[in-house]
């Protein structure tokens, strides 16, 4: 009888306690951003490891005291929250969107057409296809994008039969502030306390409480006007919910507890999307 050394045994033990390759997950890798790998090694990243990507896309534009990437910021931020949860690489972001042309023209704004913007991401996203991505996170930090985002991913499944997911954050579990803050559930505004708390959650400095001060929280921003009144352009930078709700709250804490939930959120969302996708393909076979 051929005697099997105990080191072959050690062996086998070992190859059956060693995770495959495909076990791997995005937080034991030496990146989470596709931009730092090579492509040599991002072709064993994908889809090995993960078929899944966050994109944060947003526009650069005024928003009273807030600083004018609010929108870049916000959805960069969240990313950086919820990769690890949810097994997703980062692309790089689209940080030149569709700004209103009420705001366009305060300092600083930049707007993109719409009709730009949509073939713009789609070409983005089409090449994050091709690379072996299916399942596709997009983390939105402005409404004019909305739309023409809607619209490419519309065509992109329908051409790809890859999964999008866009997430605008102002929009989603709204209620959260009322757990936070004990302010009305209502949507957000812009400029707003909400939008605020995201932006202080990133870094404090990038709200103006000095200039927030200096100009009076009623000049610095107003609530909406009301249905029926149009003004070129807009009369102010941010727009709070409802006259007198909306003012910015400085604490720190509050921001990143808020933050925190609409993240979770997102993450949760998501996962449950992908959750869904791959029964639905698990169908089709
Ligand atoms: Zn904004």
């Amino acid at each position: 009888m051929k005697r099997v050394s105990t080191r072959s045994i050690g062996f086998v033990v070992l190859l059956l306690a060693v995770p495959s390759f495909s076990q791997k997950a995005v937080k034991d890798l030496k990146f989470h951003h596709l931009q730092e790998y090579c492509w040599m090694r991002l072709a064993g990243v994908v889809p090995e490891v993960t078929d899944r990507i966050i994109l944060p896309i947003g526009t650069v534009e005024s928003h009273g005291a807030c600083a004018i990437g609010t929108d870049n910021f916000i959805p960069a931020h969240l990313a950086e929250q919820i990769w690890e949860r949810c097994n997703a690489l980062i692309a790089p972001a689209i940080n030149h969107g569709v700004t209103g042309a009420s705001i366009s023209q305060f300092p600083g704004s930049i707007t993109v057409r719409p009709e730009v913007f949509e073939e713009y991401l789609y070409d983005v996203l089409k090449d994050l296809v091709r690379t072996g991505f299916r399942n596709v996170l997009i983390i939105n930090g402005h409404g004019g994008n909305t739309d023409p985002a809607k619209k490419a991913i519309t065509r992109l499944h329908q051409e790809t039969g890859a999964h999008f997911m866009i997430v605008d954050w102002w929009t989603v579990a709204f209620n959260i502030v009322n757990e936070v803050y004990g302010a009305k559930a209502q949507q957000s505004g812009h400029g707003d306390m909400e939008e605020a708390a995201l932006v202080m959650a990133f870094d404090p400095a990038l709200v103006d409480r000095e200039m927030y001060e200096r100009l009076g929280k009623d000049n610095v921003g107003s609530a909406r006007t009301e249905t029926g009144v149009v003004l070129m352009p807009a009369w102010a930078t941010t727009a709070y919910p409802e006259k007198g709700a909306g003012y910015l709250d400085f604490d720190v804490v509050k921001a990143k507890a808020y933050t925190a939930k609409k993240a979770d959120y997102i993450a949760q969302t998501f996962l449950e999307a992908v959750k869904r996708w791959e029964m639905m393909e698990g169908w089709k076979k």
